[in-house]
């Protein structure tokens, strides 16, 4: 019988663990244990309207406090987890106390990634991670000001759309060949290195950075590239993505390597100790590989799934994972993994900026890029898991319901 169970890391997998672990009728003692001075919030606004400055801060958090009373749960913000105790089935807090536990559950998530550069550690260089970090980066965002952004995945690029939308010069360094190169294809590349030309940001892409370039006050200069050229920036946003957060597990001798190590189930090398969300790698049934994920999506569900299986209800993880990035008026779902693909089709015309890019591997559907194309999406959730194999040229027939294309 499971009478204690905590949580570390108070973010979506958390809070999702925690309301799927009381409705399903556990009673003992649930205490969550978070570094953030806040109730767990959603980070997607940060980049987005919280950045604007069109949200309050209160509207992040995912649930009220009453949640947390209604549901006896015990809420330590503001520390942090220093140890996990494995024999004494304990962890240590920063203030020296010491919790036991019968079950663990590590929903630690991801830090950003830093660039190993000179002048990394300038005033005036951000990442973007927690309120904190986007209470920094909002405070210097300042019509006419000069953004550089190290970074064109999707937390640049949202940047990048919100701090134009807010009149600044923005400009984007990429070192690959293009944007979003790690999850979308050439096409959709394309089409949002153009909206963002059209709002007048500047991407630069294959292109390395040697270092940051300071003023004589320790501030922000310039980003300084391997060609030699220096882009001036008032501020510098780092988005070169991120590191799942395992040292606590590595040091308690947990299995890690690229994630907290978890089966389907959820459960690390340790039966006590389960993982979800961000931190974790997991295997993927249903394209027979690991992955580790960065989405809410994937939050949602591991940390639905740890719930029940901590409390004997065995249920495997086997979702096919969704994820979502707005900029500028432009939608982007993108629903499965396209790493892999063989060909892709696109139904749709990019230039009327609604079209999706349905991705195919012998065959079977295997993943689709939805920009503003919202009915693609919704029936991609239900195709992609049931191994679909389209008829190419119907699939291109926009006009063809994507379920009629099978
Ligand atoms: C700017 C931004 C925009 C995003 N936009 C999107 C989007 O549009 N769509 C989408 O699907 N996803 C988006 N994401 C990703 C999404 O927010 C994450 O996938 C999700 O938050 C993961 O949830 P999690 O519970 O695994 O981890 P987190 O939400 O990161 O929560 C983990 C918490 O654990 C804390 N913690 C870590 N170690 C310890 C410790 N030792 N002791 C105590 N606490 C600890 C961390 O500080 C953190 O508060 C975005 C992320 C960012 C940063």
């Amino acid at each position: 019988m499971l009478e204690n169970i905590v949580i570390i890391g108070a973010g979506q997998a958390a809070v999702q663990a925690i309301d799927t672990l009381r409705r399903k009728g556990f009673a003992g003692n649930l205490i969550i244990v978070g570094n953030e001075p806040w109730l767990p919030y959603q980070r997607p606004p940060l980049s987005k309207k919280y950045l604007a400055g069109a949200l309050e801060r209160e509207r992040l958090l995912l649930r009220p406090q009453q949640f947390y009373e209604q549901y006896s749960v015990e809420v330590r913000s503001g520390r942090s987890v220093e140890e996990i105790l494995r024999r004494e089935q304990r962890i240590r807090l920063d203030d020296g106390s010491t919790l036991p536990y019968d079950a663990l559950l590590l929903a630690t998530g991801c830090r950003p990634r830093l660039l190993e550069v000179p002048g990394a550690d300038l005033k005036g260089v951000h990442t973007l991670r927690t309120i904190a970090d986007a209470d920094r980066l909002r405070g210097g965002l300042s019509a006419g000001g000069r953004l550089v952004i190290v970074g064109g995945g999707y937390v640049g690029l949202e940047v990048a759309a919100t701090a134009r939308e807010l009149g600044l010069m923005v400009t984007v360094l990429e070192m690959a060949d293009r944007v979003m190169s790690r999850v979308t294809c050439p096409a959709v590349s394309v089409l949002y290195e153009a909206e963002h030309a059209r709002h007048g940001v500047a991407i630069h892409c294959n292109i390395g950075v040697r270092a940051l370039a300071a003023h004589g006050d320790g501030r922000v200069r310039g980003v300084v590239t391997e060609d030699g050229s220096e882009y001036p920036a008032d501020m510098v946003l780092i988005g070169v993505g991120v590191m799942p957060a395992v040292e606590l597990a590595a040091a308690a001798g947990l299995v890690c390597e690229n994630g907290v190590v978890v089966d389907e189930y959820c459960r690390t090398s340790d039966p006590a100790i389960y993982a979800a969300g961000d931190c974790t790698n997991h295997p993927s049934l249903h394209y027979g590989r690991r992955l580790r994920l960065e989405s809410v999506d994937n939050a949602f569900e591991q940390g639905t799934s740890a719930a029940l299986n901590l409390l004997g209800m065995t249920t495997a993880h086997d979702k096919v994972p969704w994820f979502w990035s707005d900029q500028y008026d432009l939608k982007l779902v993108i629903v499965g993994i396209g790493q892999g693909y063989d060909s892709v089709v696109l139904r749709g015309d990019p230039a009327a900026r609604a079209f999706s890019a349905c991705y195919l591997r012998a065959g079977e559907l295997i993943a689709l890029d939805s920009i503003n194309t919202p009915k693609d999406q919704m029936a991609a959730r239900k195709l992609i898991p049931a191994r679909v194999r389209p008829d190419p040229q119907r699939l291109a027939e926009a006009d063809i319901a994507l379920k009629d294309a099978v």
